[in-house]
């Protein structure tokens, strides 16, 4: 059992909580929130804000030992079937992939991530590395698979948390009707697909099956939630909406890629979940205030208005209840993943608001105390 003392942003709408006591555990939940005065272990000073630890809703951890080849290049010179990224991977040595998933996770620790939804590269072994090297590190990896030369879809869901298929031409009619058959009977199992990234992809969905990707990915997958959609349409995100699947954008990568700024208002407007990813980490660094700022400052520029809080939402609570986990929001019967920030920080002091000083601001090295699963990681002003 552990308890904390701190003023925190609490509950599914991060609301600003005075001195609350958090009670997590020894299995890493959070059992009880409450104001009474009781014994603590971890006593916050005054000046510290406590928030649920960070979700990267879309990386490729695999991808670390190909930093800083691509600038420039097209998306389908980079991630194409027969881009560089594929072209080496294949290539690559056991060795060479664990190291390369080492340094991803090791990245997201620092950066104050304490769990993310991984789209997995190479099939059961693939999965079996990233499990192997998670067990080092003090971040929750939720696990998408993709099928491979042989392996089964059933084995792979068996070995992950669902499937994240590349896009609506890497399944057939048997295998979507295989992922839908296990998230049916499998309790937890997410099925997600990448779509709309780029105008290109819709003209190729168009020229395939005569309609748009997201159409197809909807009537055939039964989905949780979909990647990218930088290029969704209004009847592209009604169908989404209507069908309850969410959306998670990469900023970051798609203007990297020379692509358009996702339309996050728009996603907003129509009441679909957002959920934010770093996405490849050779283009695009796994950390989450990068990404939040980044975010909030080309919306701007894209005259889109969005509010701090919600990309706030977009990297803690939202991704949690897309993939139906008890992560990313201080409630009881959650993780006890937390962030602490000294709002005294010469990056956050004077600043009025402190969703705007948190996304737009803050920096991994403002993380004054993190903690996953009830366990502390770090705690800067320990005396
Ligand atoms: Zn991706």
């Amino acid at each position: 059992m552990v308890s904390i003392r701190a003023n925190a942003l609490v509950g599914p709408d991060l609301e600003y909580v005075e001195d609350v006591h958090i009670q997590i555990d020894t299995e890493g939940t959070i059992i009880n929130i409450t104001n009474e005065e009781q014994l603590t272990d971890y006593v916050l000073p005054q000046s510290y804000l406590l928030i649920p630890g960070f979700v990267n809703a879309h990386i490729h951890v695999g991808d670390a030992y190909l930093k800083d080849q691509t600038y420039g290049l097209s998306l389908d010179e980079a991630v194409g079937s027969t881009g560089i990224k594929h072209q080496t991977l294949s290539s690559s040595t056991t060795e060479e992939k664990i190291s390369s998933i080492r340094n991803s996770l090791e990245m997201q620790v620092n950066n104050g991530f304490t769990s993310f939804i991984d789209f997995r590269e190479g099939g059961l072994q693939g999965i079996k590395l990233l499990k192997e090297s998670l067990v080092d590190f003090p971040i929750r990896g939720l696990i998408l698979g993709r099928p491979y030369n042989k392996d089964s879809l059933v084995e792979i869901s068996k070995q992950s948390d669902g499937i994240g298929f590349p896009d609506v031409f890497s399944f057939d009619a048997t295998l979507s009707k295989e992922a839908n058959f296990l998230k049916e009977n499998e309790v937890g199992q997410l099925n997600a697909v990448h779509v709309s990234e780029s105008l290109e992809v819709i003209s190729r969905s168009l020229a395939t099956y005569g309609r748009r990707d997201i159409e197809v990915a909807i009537e055939r997958l039964d989905l949780d939630f979909v990647i990218h959609a930088t290029y969704a349409d209004k009847n592209d995100l009604k169908s989404l909406r209507k069908n309850n699947i969410g959306i998670v954008s990469c900023p970051l990568s798609a203007v990297y890629y020379g692509l358009d700024f996702p339309p996050l208002e728009a996603i907003i407007n129509e009441g679909i979940l957002l959920g934010l990813g770093t996405d490849n980490v050779f283009c695009c660094n796994p950390d989450p205030f990068r990404l939040m700022a980044f975010s909030l400052y080309n919306a701007r520029a894209s005259k889109q208005h969005i509010s701090p809080k919600n990309i706030l939402k977009a990297l803690t609570v939202n991704p949690g209840i897309m993939t139906q986990r008890m992560i990313g929001q201080l409630s009881v019967g959650y993780s006890g993943d937390f962030l602490g920030f000294d709002l005294n920080s010469p990056n956050l002091s004077f600043s009025k608001d402190f969703y705007t000083a948190l996304t737009m601001r803050a920096t991994p090295a403002d993380i004054g105390f993190q903690m996953y699963k009830g366990r502390l990681v770090k705690w800067k002003d320990q005396k």
